[in-house]
């Protein structure tokens, strides 16, 4: 079966000194949680600035998260002021890398081709793009949930090799920051589709082997829910994963 994976994205909250404490924290607090026997993975997406020094904790605390950073260029080296390789990243010990999230498509722009780009260029290094898409309220109404992240995903996939690790996120944008989360059966329909669509675009294996994970005001008294659904194998949580009781409690969702 696949492994769930519970992934907090910090967006732009907490500095490497705050990062630090939090990371201390939410580890002691999870001492006996199922996260440390490997039955659930947990990973947490810091700023740029946090990552040198929540990898250096992680390391030298042995503290069984994984690292994500919560984008990277499409570039690998050169003259790009303020981007960030994806080869510096992996240096860093980053497995994961979030591509394709609502926030950099509204705020930043960047449509399906430069999410597609961003994938090429986190494969190159080693690391696991978890590819964002997502439907507006505005898309939701005019066609339905599923048109519009399925679109997204089929684009995203372009040229990506059947044996790929990637990880998949359904983050309607109704949904994130809002407090209104989809319906289980909702985020289940929806993920079903995605995995689809990985099925039709990398085969069978990676369709069954792929975690597609929800996101979207996921909170400790709505986890377990979308966890029950077979199509749901995570969460990508934001606002949530910066307090520690309720990421530990979301993190504890089976016990
Ligand atoms: P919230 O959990 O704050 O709704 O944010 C979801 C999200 O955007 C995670 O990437």
């Amino acid at each position: 079966g696949r492994t769930p994976l519970i992934a907090g994205n910090w967006k732009m909250n907490l500095d490497h000194l705050q990062a630090v404490a939090f990371v201390q924290k939410l580890h002691w607090t999870l001492k006996d949680a199922a996260h440390e026997d490997g039955s659930v993975e947990v990973a947490v997406f810091p700023p740029f600035t946090d990552i040198r020094t929540v990898q250096t904790l992680l390391d030298a605390d042995k503290i069984p998260f994984a690292l994500g950073a919560q984008d990277l260029s499409t570039k690998d080296a050169g003259a790009y002021t303020g981007e960030v390789s994806g080869a510096f990243l992996a240096k860093l010990s980053a497995r994961y890398v979030i591509i394709g999230h609502s926030e950099r498509r509204e705020y930043h722009h960047e449509g399906d081709e430069i999410v597609a780009e961003k994938v090429q260029a986190a494969l190159r290094h080693g690391l696991v793009p978890v590819i964002c898409v997502g439907e507006t309220a505005a898309d939701l109404e005019e066609f339905g949930a599923a048109a519009v992240p399925v679109g997204q995903l089929e684009k995203a996939l372009d040229g990506v090799p059947a044996d790929a690790d990637i990880v998949v996120a359904y983050e309607p944008v109704w949904a994130i920051g809002s407090g209104q989360a989809a319906t289980p059966q909702q985020a289940q329909d929806v993920c079903a589709k995605l995995r689809e669509v990985i099925g039709q675009k990398l085969g069978a294996d990676a369709a069954e082997r792929t975690r597609v994970l929800y996101g979207g005001s996921v909170k400790s008294g709505n986890i377990a829910s979308f966890m029950r659904e077979p199509d749901v194998d995570g969460a990508l949580v934001g606002g949530a994963s910066l307090l520690v009781d309720e990421f530990a409690a979301i993190i504890r969702y089976q016990k």
